[in-house]
């Protein structure tokens, strides 16, 4: 950034609860169907459909906003927004304004610039201040490809019409854009964590949105801002701050005015381009909804919300590193993921080695993993049988090249380890007495070189260890093939 300025940055996440049905009705939520099958009168809005609450999404909405550090408000109104659009056929849309679900959150975040090559260089807490996480229905779609005669009409499908959102909203706490970058991610993981939002941005279930505005260092009021919309992936919502930061600083040098508007992000061009001034944009009426009672939520519920929550991946991260002596990079890795942070905690549980437990779980397991493009949740393997194989390399009965291929085929399969070893004829031997009898075979067999050893020839040993290997066929157990040489000569 410039000199001499900075960048005020707030952000706008609607994540879609993973219900199974909708908001306000009982028709089902899911991507991919027959255009306007999953409909009913009440989000079709037809008069005099009532909207009957789903509890699930009071669930849901609950462990969202304690994964979030926002406290949940004992009452919250829902209330309706007016406007007009295709898409909303009831004229409004059930949402919730001065009395939200949640409020008042706060929220530890590591957050880091990147270089030119996009390496973070300083990982730093941050706390950021959520406003709000209010709970409403989503709109429907305007389909404007794929169908035909799509130059004179519009299509519209309501399947996601009452699909269940909370919004998220935070204070304008950002200053640059990877800590928009590094929040949104946190979001992210935490809502799949808590299993309250699949939160995939591609498939439209995590949508977030940024105001941005600069002012110069040392300014408290806050100068025009401009909302990036439609922002698909968070590496685009990135660039699209920066690119917006550098175009409003050059606008303001040249003693240019930034309008209020919303401007989307032209991925082919790399710039953010206008979509609508902020004279055009809704003068929203909100009414309390006269057809849903106030929510209340007790403080039992909370409770037992609270009860049931998982550990969060801040808190495991620092209990891996305390507990399990790995190293910060290490731990924040494995808590990328639910399901892997539970896969390496069974193995190393098993194992009673974390360290090596880590080195596999991170190593070779990741590498299959990205592979296969699977999830470890999918994994043939199980941590209980990767567990029993890290065991078997650090007794010493197979060696690290060939653990490597029994985890390849352990991984593809889902043998556990001891029959691949088998299969594979790696099993080492540690039978001393038939290590014994291969090490007198070889001595007999070499008395110039007994006696040459025995005479002050050290260096002869290393030929005598790689003698009995080869009678072994490669298999017997160096440590013990060294003990028996030593021994005997
Ligand atoms: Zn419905």
């Amino acid at each position: 950034m410039k000199q001499g300025w900075e960048a005020v940055i707030g952000m706008e996440i609607h994540a879609q609860l993973a219900t199974a049905s909708k908001i306000f009705c009982s028709c089902a939520v899911e991507t991919g169907g027959e255009p306007n099958a999953n409909t009913c009168p009440t989000c079709l809005g037809l008069p005099g459909a009532l909207p009957v609450l789903n509890k699930r999404v009071i669930d849901l909405g609950a462990r969202a906003a304690l994964a979030l550090g926002l406290e949940i408000q004992e009452t919250s109104v829902f209330a309706r927004k007016n406007y007009f659009y295709p898409d909303l056929p009831k004229g409004y849309q059930i949402s919730q304004y001065d009395r939200p679900f949640s409020a008042n959150g706060h929220l530890t975040i590591l957050t880091a610039e990147r270089d030119d090559h996009g390496h973070a260089k300083e990982w730093q807490p941050m706390t950021i201040h959520i406003q709000r996480m209010h709970l409403e229905e989503d709109a429907g779609k305007n389909v404007h490809e794929g169908l035909p005669e799509t130059d004179k009409y519009s299509y519209i499908d309501l399947n996601r019409a009452g699909t269940p959102l909370g919004e998220i909203v935070t204070s304008p706490d950002f200053r640059t854009s990877w800590q928009a970058y590094d929040y949104v991610n946190h979001v992210r993981r935490v809502l799949q964590w808590v299993g309250a939002s699949d939160a995939d941005m591609e498939k439209g279930n995590l949508r977030c949105e940024a105001n941005v505005s600069v002012r110069r260092v040392g300014e408290t009021e806050f100068r025009n801002k401009v909302e990036l919309k439609n922002l698909n992936s968070v590496r685009f919502m990135q660039k699209a701050i920066e690119y917006e930061i550098e175009r409003q600083i050059e606008a303001h040098e040249k003693g240019e005015t930034v309008n209020q508007e919303s401007r989307l992000w032209d991925e082919k061009n790399n710039q953010t381009r206008f979509m609508r001034s902020k004279e055009d944009a809704h003068d929203y009426r909100y009414f309390p909804e006269p057809d849903l009672q106030p929510l209340v939520v007790s403080p039992e519920f909370i409770k037992k919300v609270k009860a049931h929550m998982p550990e969060l991946p801040d808190a495991m991260r620092d209990r891996f590193i305390a507990v399990y002596q790995l190293s910060f990079a290490d731990a924040s890795q494995l808590v990328a993921d639910r399901e892997l942070a539970e896969y390496f905690e069974t193995t190393a549980r098993i194992t009673a080695n974390p360290r090596l437990s880590a080195n596999w779980v991170l190593g070779e397991l990741t590498r299959e993993l990205n592979n296969s493009g699977n999830m470890v949740g999918q994994s043939l393997m199980t941590a209980e049988d990767l567990a029993e194989l890290i065991k078997t390399v650090a007794s010493g009965s197979i060696n690290n090249n060939q653990a490597k291929e029994v985890m390849a085929e352990m991984f593809a399969t889902g043998k556990p380890a001891p029959e691949v070893i088998k299969a594979k004829a790696f099993e080492q031997v540690s039978d001393t007495g038939a290590i014994e009898k291969i090490v007198d075979t070889v001595i007999a067999a070499n008395q110039a070189n007994v006696d040459a050893y025995r005479g002050g020839n050290e260096k002869l040993f290393g030929f005598f260890v790689g003698q009995v290997m080869k009678e072994s066929g490669g298999k017997a157990n160096p440590t013990i093939v060294n003990e028996v040489l030593k021994q005997r000569l």
